[in-house]
């Protein structure tokens, strides 16, 4: 069981494979957790069809070791964090080709109300106030990706309700549900444009012209002031040494310069049981904060604040 102060906030944060919460708002959750916020990070697989992504370590005895190398890379980049982390047990699924078959008994092969099981039982014991995952196009297109996507949206829905998995405990509404809006070709383009105009070599080009014809981002609700968490992200990034490889990819440009034109972690409320956007500032003003709404305190409406109603225990029946 988790040991739970009574006023304090919760954030639970579902990702696929270990590594993810280190690349996609990994910073927020640095920020939330040195303010006191209870972070809990669950990763559906143990990511063990993994690649080795770090050539100094692309070596037979690492890959056969795979899955044990990755939970100690997951229990490392958690201290970093400052967070807790649940594995929620599933198989990684792997990235598949074009019009190869999902690994038998692989957690994208699993039926999505079945799967979303543990999550409903992680959310009824932790009772997180908010919620983060994927949109439903994974952000990325890997099916362990969409498949955390779906178990989530299932689970929010699912844990609140007496009637669904009454074997997994006593129902929690979680009041919000967010999606991520990290590594989007906006924060590309932006970092890209800007090393440009300094004269830094950027290698974020290539990626930008070959970028996939996607449909419109969602709308960003959110922005999460987190530069002075950066350093903590790529520590912790840094910790899943099987996955990366030191100065590639978005570990390479300058921090001063990210720090400067992108400052901040980037989210669409998706969800929200309690008014959105802070209230004063009305629908469409952009969130500085996940718990708008959820402070005690905050809020003139009934029920805002946690412990009182939305983000409460609802009743077993
Ligand atoms: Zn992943």
């Amino acid at each position: 069981m988790f040991t739970q102060r009574a006023d304090g906030l919760r954030l639970l944060t579902v990702h696929a494979h270990p590594d993810d919460e280190s690349s996609k708002g990994a910073a927020t959750l640095a920020r939330y957790a040195e303010e006191g916020v209870d972070v809990l990070v669950a990763t559906c697989t143990g990511g063990e069809r993994g690649s080795v992504l770090n050539p100094a370590l692309d070596r037979p005895e690492v890959l056969a070791d795979i899955a044990r190398i990755r939970r100690e890379e997951m229990a490392a980049a958690r201290e970093i964090l400052g967070v807790r982390q649940r594995f929620l047990g599933f198989v990684d699924s792997g990235m598949p080709g074009p019009d190869e078959p999902l690994p038998e008994g692989c957690f994208a092969a699993q039926p999505v109300e079945a799967a979303a099981a543990p999550l409903v039982a992680l959310i009824r014991e932790f009772r997180p106030h908010v919620v983060i995952t994927y949109d439903e196009t994974g952000g990325y297109p890997h099916p362990d990706h969409v498949m955390t996507h779906r178990i989530t949206v299932e689970a929010f829905e699912a844990a609140a309700d007496p009637r669904r998995h009454p074997e997994a405990g006593e129902p929690w509404q979680a009041a919000k549900l967010y999606y991520h809006l990290a590594l989007s070709r906006a924060w590309f383009q932006t970092l890209h444009d800007a090393m440009t105009d300094r004269g830094v070599p950027s290698d974020m080009g290539e990626l930008l012209a070959g970028w996939p014809d996607t449909p419109p981002a969602l709308a960003t609700t959110t922005r999460i002031a987190c530069a002075e968490k950066f350093a903590v992200r790529d520590a912790a990034m840094l910790a899943h040494a099987t996955q990366v490889a030191p100065g590639v990819a978005f570990m390479a440009h300058p921090r001063d310069i990210e720090r400067e034109v992108w400052p901040t972690e980037d989210y669409h409320l998706a969800r929200s049981l309690v008014p959105a956007a802070g209230g004063a500032g009305g629908a469409g003003e952009v969130e500085d904060d996940l718990f708008v709404g959820l402070r005690a305190g905050a809020g003139a409406g009934a029920g805002a604040g946690v412990g009182a109603g939305v983000g409460a225990e609802v009743g077993a029946g």
